[in-house]
């Protein structure tokens, strides 16, 4: 049976995102080995036998999943594989684990997501018990992969995983794509090093200047079954992995993971409740589902792509209202953007002290300041507040986030990676490169060239000016 290629998608009953897909999408940009196939079809030339895998990492989806194009593309058979590493849930540097509970709640359901989204395409997804330099080599050996799909990520230890893997099999196909930005790094026209280190310079050189690429769906197919035999000392169930936080009533963030929530919250911050007509004037907001979008969770764990929010906003624009509010989600977006170049151009000096500008400061390392900050028992009660949110929720709103880490650099002149590490094991929507820039970003040892001090009290009088959000999460603590 043959894989065909699919260059155009529109509409249509089969597809679970026909919404999402009302346009029909023309791929600009088609990678060669796709053209070399259009012709092995053409010629009714039929590939030789292989199996490819999908390794999958921070790219939790099928719908605009680059590698899962590319690999049924031109692939007989193809699955899914995701490494669950137990060792990001044991303590760290400073004593927080890199995988907490909430983002961890968040990974499984999504990865149960994508295990049902995979099977609609006659696709299995393997969940293979360790890191991937353990386990990965034994699944490609014996089910003699010859290619493996994946997202590009260049953060150190993700890049030295993958250079340990390739040696080990210098005869496999590694295909690896950027596939988490918005402006793709090919269509730029900025070379990595020349990125500039202020925001509002990137912008101008990409928003109208760059043209966001079309999204892409592989069609259902029926793949000749893999004989997923011999994997049982290598795989893991999962729901032995499963965690149980139980919600909290007051969380701004009831939301599950997984590529078919990602997409119902885009419908319903869209077009059901038209949350993004308002957005720029509701996203200071702290208390509910619907000041902000809400989409960074998925966007994180790449359960979403920002392609396909961005051609979302695009078509809210045509058929609803244009405006400075659906104008401000994609603003967001190019934030995000910025932050993946800025650690893609300054590499590891994103964990360091110092930071991408090389600023000598004196930071503390004061347990017991730590501490109390982390337990919401500081002397401003705006910041106890946003941090008892946090450690009861995993989720803290923008604002909460600014004011939380510019008290802890400034106020209290403690460590800013220290801050940096609890946000990365205590956030839902943790993403490595938009934490640490925004973290450096605020501790005056990144790409904000001016020191910005948050006066947190005039902070709340203006955006919690009745005290409604304090009241909420200090309750227990005043009573
Ligand atoms: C100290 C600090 C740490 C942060 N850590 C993270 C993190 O680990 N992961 C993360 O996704 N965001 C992080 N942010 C950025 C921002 O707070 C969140 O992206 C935002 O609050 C998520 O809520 P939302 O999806 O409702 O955002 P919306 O306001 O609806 O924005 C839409 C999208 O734009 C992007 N975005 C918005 N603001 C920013 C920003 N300042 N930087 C980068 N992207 C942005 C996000 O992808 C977001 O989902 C951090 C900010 C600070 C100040």
């Amino acid at each position: 049976m043959l894989w065909l290629p699919i260059f155009q998608i529109t509409a249509n009953a089969l597809n679970p995102f026909h919404k999402i897909f009302k346009e029909p999408c023309n791929r600009t940009n088609i990678p060669a080995d796709y053209k070399v196939f259009t012709f092995m079809i053409k010629s009714n030339r039929v590939p030789s036998q292989n199996t490819a895998f999908v390794w999958f990492r921070n790219d939790l989806r099928v719908q605009d999943q680059t590698s899962l194009f590319k690999a049924v593309n031109s692939h007989y058979r193809v699955a899914g594989v995701y490494c669950f590493d137990r060792r990001l849930t044991e303590p760290g540097r400073y004593g927080f684990p890199k995988l907490g509970s909430y983002r961890r709640k968040f990974l499984i359901e999504s990865l149960e997501s994508l295990k049902n989204n995979l099977q609609d395409l006659g696709i299995p997804l393997l969940l293979l018990n360790g890191s991937a330099q353990n386990v990965l080599p034994k699944a490609i050996e014996r089910l003699n992969v010859n290619s493996v799909f994946f997202q590009e990520e260049w953060t150190q230890e993700e890049s030295d995983e993958i250079e340990i893997l390739k040696k080990a099999f210098p005869e496999i196909q590694w295909h690896s794509t950027y596939d988490q930005f918005l402006f793709h790094p090919e269509d730029i026209n900025i070379p990595v090093p020349e990125v500039p280190e202020v925001f509002t310079a990137f912008r101008k050189k990409v928003e109208k200047k760059v043209d966001v690429r079309s999204s892409v769906l592989p069609e259902k197919k029926q793949t000749d079954p893999l004989h997923l035999i011999d994997l049982q000392d290598i795989t893991i169930d999962i729901s032995t992995i499963k965690t149980n936080e139980p919600p909290d009533s007051r969380s701004a963030f009831p939301f599950k993971g997984g590529e078919d929530e990602a997409l119902s919250r885009l419908e319903e911050y869209f077009w059901k409740t038209d949350g993004l007509s308002r957005y720029k004037y509701t996203r200071n907001g702290l208390i509910g589902t619907e000041y902000s979008s809400k989409f960074s969770s998925w966007l994180a764990l790449g359960c979403i792509s920002p392609i396909t929010i961005y051609h979302e906003v695009k078509r809210y624009e045509k058929e609803r209202i244009k405006n400075q509010s659906t104008y401000w989600l994609v603003f967001e977006l190019i934030w995000r953007d910025y932050f993946k170049y800025v650690s893609l151009k300054h590499g590891n000096k994103i964990f360091m002290k110092k930071g991408i500008r090389d600023e000598e400061k004196t930071w503390r390392q004061d347990e017991k300041v730590i501490q109390s900050w982390i337990d919401g028992k500081t002397a401003d009660s705006f910041i106890n507040a946003n941090m008892i949110e946090l450690k009861k929720t995993g989720w803290m709103s923008n604002r909460g986030r600014q004011n939380i880490a510019s008290y802890f650099v400034h106020n209290l002149g403690q460590d800013w990676r220290i801050g940096a590490a609890y946000f990365e094991a205590m956030l839902v929507d943790y993403d490595v490169h938009s934490n640490y820039g925004n973290w450096m970003y605020v501790a005056g040892v990144g790409n904000d060239p001016r020191r910005r001090v948050f006066n947190t009290r005039s902070q709340a009088e203006r955006y919690d000016t009745n005290g409604e959000f304090q009241n909420r999460w200090l309750q227990e603590v005043l009573l």
